[in-house]
């Protein structure tokens, strides 16, 4: 029979979905078509698979080649599918005789003279071979990613004519070096930062329960310098979370380092940076800065100044943890559970508040400015803290991070005996878990109307103060931990006043 069928895979947001690369050999005029391709990616992989094959020493058959890229519908793009096209074409033409071909899955763009080149995107395809229960064989320039994945069957090629080879039982394909170095902590340290006492609490409360942040303050009190202190205080990413975060990083052509890859990314998108860029999108989806930030740190500086469509955009994911691309007929879905640290200035010039009394912003001026975020995404700010300007001199020096991450942790191992992280409790957990006695209670209805909190509100301040607790390895809620959580939310009214 004239016909080979090699497994592959697409890529669609984060997942690897299988693609079957049938080559049909037909008598006829020769000629070569492939079909499931749009059209300028056909001419191309046409002509470098037909080089690499007359490169490599084998011949392109002088037949009809017909090769089909199945499900039709897929998104197939770049030249992944190159390595799976020309060995069709030497099995179908009897050129390579494969024992077991359908324990293999192959992915590669190939050279003219033959030689692999590594694809972006391969770590999903590699965690979806792996559960497929295939052996997928892929560019050694892709080494990297298949030797995070444990117990992954991946074999390494540098070249068609030794893929082949291997296939036909002449020699091996080399297996990935499993990595299993030492994993590097030199994450920016708090010691770093001086004073700032109310502001550390919050990031550590923020890093203890997983909440978001906003700090309000004048420009240059330290508020970037607190946020990317947050990702060292964060306990390091389990290994199923660290391969999902690498795998957006992998479809991002990210490069990926082995020995940082189990710290939380901290992204800092510029507030110019368009809705595309930040939640992601584009003709072929692409994971925008909140994927990035997946399981790690989202720093939004200068809050007002984004976009407030955009910022709009981040409700969904903030509760959902993933972001739903739609293009035309095409949904992609990626990853988008980060944690957001916002920062702003009380003021459009920035010194509101301050001493020295250089704010000549109007009260409306102001409110206008505050206004620019909306409530409801305010809403899912759980603290708030000002970060004000400090008097140089007396400073005390920080507590450096390793500290401060063995009180999160400590947090962190009472939260998980409740099945989730504190910011994450639905409101069921929340009654069971965030109980107050009745002096609590009146506390926080007297707070409430004072403030003029609503009820997501509310609930966001019981879940603070159960971090709180668990920072104070509580088992209730004390009106200390509650009055605390309180006062991280003095800013709603000010900001919804607007
Ligand atoms: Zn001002």
């Amino acid at each position: 029979m004239n016909l080979a069928i090699i497994h592959t895979r697409a890529q669609l947001g984060v997942a690897a979905p299988p693609v079957r690369a049938e080559v049909h050999l037909a008598g006829g005029l020769p000629s070569f078509n492939i079909v499931g391709l749009p059209d300028s990616a056909v001419r191309e992989a046409r002509d470098r698979v037909r080089a690499a094959i007359t490169n490599s020493g084998f011949d392109q058959p002088q037949r009809r080649i017909t090769v089909s890229l199945a499900p039709a519908d897929l998104p197939k793009d770049g030249g992944r599918f190159d390595l799976p096209i020309a060995l069709g074409i030497l099995v179908a033409s009897k050129q390579l005789k494969v024992r077991d071909l359908e324990g293999y899955e192959f992915l590669g763009e190939l050279s003219l003279a033959g030689e692999l080149r590594g694809v972006v995107g391969s770590l999903p395809a590699i965690l979806q071979a792996r559960e497929a229960g295939r052996c997928l064989v892929l560019p050694a320039e892709n080494a990297r990613e298949a030797g995070l994945v444990g117990n992954a069957d991946c074999r390494l090629g540098t070249d068609l004519a030794g893929v082949a080879a291997a296939l036909a039982g002449r020699g091996e394909l080399a297996r990935p070096e499993p990595f299993v170095g030492a994993v590097i902590d030199d994450l920016p340290d708090l010691a770093d930062v001086r004073g700032q006492a109310r502001a550390r609490r919050a990031l550590e409360i923020a890093a203890a329960g997983g909440h978001n942040l906003l700090m309000l303050g004048p420009p240059g009190t330290g508020k970037t310098l607190l946020a990317s202190r947050l990702p060292g205080i964060l306990p390091q990413m389990a290994e199923d979370e660290a391969l999902e975060t690498a795998a957006i990083g992998s479809i991002s052509a990210q490069t990926l380092d082995p020995l940082r890859w189990r710290q939380r990314p901290f992204r800092s998108p510029h507030h110019t940076a368009s809705g595309v860029a930040l939640v992601g999108g584009g003709t072929r989806p692409r994971p925008g800065e909140i994927s990035l930030a997946h399981h790690g740190v989202l720093f939004l500086d200068e809050l007002p100044e984004f976009d407030r469509r955009v910022l709009e955009v981040l409700r969904e994911p903030m509760e959902s943890g993933r972001i739903v691309i739609s293009r035309a007929a095409l949904q992609a879905e990626f990853p988008a559970r980060f944690q957001l640290i916002a920062a702003m200035n009380p003021c459009p010039c920035g010194y509101a508040g301050d001493e020295s009394g250089r704010c000549g912003c109007s009260p409306d001026q102001i409110a206008r400015y505050r206004s620019r975020v909306s409530g409801p995404l305010l809403d899912r700010i759980d603290l708030h803290v000002e970060v004000p300007r400090q008097k140089i001199g007396k400073l005390p020096t920080g507590e450096p991070s390793a500290e401060v991450r063995q009180r999160v942790d400590a947090a962190r191992a009472l939260q998980q005996t409740r099945g989730a992280l504190n910011a994450r409790l639905d409101e069921a957990a929340v009654r069971a878990h965030c109980r107050l006695d009745p002096r609590g209670e009146t506390l926080l209805e007297q707070a409430c109307e004072r403030l003029r909190l609503s009820a997501r509100a509310y609930q966001r301040i019981l879940k603070v103060a159960r971090t709180i607790a668990d920072l104070d390895a509580a088992e209730n809620i004390a009106n200390a931990h509650l009055a605390e959580a309180i006062g991280y939310r003095q800013l709603d009214r000010g900001m919804a006043g607007g």
